[in-house]
């Protein structure tokens, strides 16, 4: 009888045992894939004067949440569910047209909300020395930014990234909610700094008057937080 107990003992514990492994191993392989819509980091109104309140709140509520929301549509039930956004953004000229704008809209209200916050900070010295030698000086950065900003015809984001083919700081812009992740972008690399020029994100403090949105940005620019997207795409290069 006691050993019929033992046997039966070993049996389970093995199925048991075999169970958590098998069970571990599946997640291991799974990516670990959470599309959320995040919290503001910040209060409506804590970015005013340079971006009021209302603008704020239907932006965030509103505008970026419908994109999150129909972009959850658009991979549910799909392949691309239990991907990564930059997986997808890496193959997305073979998406739907509902991939590529909705989830470009959540991605880069994300990275939009995050660059910016009432606490500026300061460059840190790794960036600032890399904004030099791709654009002589900070000022000539921030030109050359309000420029291309200012140039974007219709809707679409200007941004600071770093260039996927020599590794070096770049601005360029992209259309709609298109971003320098994706497969279709005329110029690829790691986004670091971007601003929202579509006119939902100025028209009802700024009305036609773009470059004074643009200019007021500048106030509102989260340093700390683009320091530390460089300072993750150096890591990335080790
Ligand atoms: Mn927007």
């Amino acid at each position: 009888m006691k050993t019929i107990d033992f046997k039966i003992l070993v049996i389970m514990t093995t199925i048991i045992l075999t169970n958590v492994t098998a069970n571990n191993s599946e997640a291991n392989d799974k990516p670990i894939v959470k599309h959320e819509f995040p919290a503001l980091p910040y209060a409506y109104n804590s970015l005013e004067p340079y971006i009021d309140a209302q603008t704020m709140e239907l932006h965030y509520s509103k505008h970026h949440k419908a994109y999150y929301d129909n972009f959850i549509k658009a991979i549910t039930g799909t392949e691309l569910e239990n991907k990564e956004l930059k997986e997808i953004f890496s193959g997305v000229s073979k998406a739907s047209a509902a991939v590529r704008n909705m989830g470009g809209g959540y991605y880069n209200h994300v990275i939009f909300w995050n660059n910016l916050s009432p606490e500026t900070g300061n460059i840190s010295i790794d960036l600032a020395k890399a904004i030099d030698e791709s654009f002589g000086s900070l000022n000539n950065f921030k030109e050359e930014f309000n420029k291309a900003s200012s140039s974007v015809f219709g809707s679409g984001w200007a941004w600071l990234i770093v260039s996927e083919k020599d590794n070096k700081l770049k601005i360029t812009t992209t259309p709609n909610q298109d971003n320098t992740l994706m497969d279709i972008a005329s110029e690829k690399g790691t986004p670091l700094l971007t601003i929202d020029v579509w006119e939902h994100a100025y028209y009802l403090k700024y009305q036609n008057r773009r470059a004074e949105y643009i200019n007021a940005f500048w106030n509102v620019v989260n340093w700390t937080e683009v320091n530390k997207r460089y300072e993750e795409w150096q890591k990335s290069k080790k």
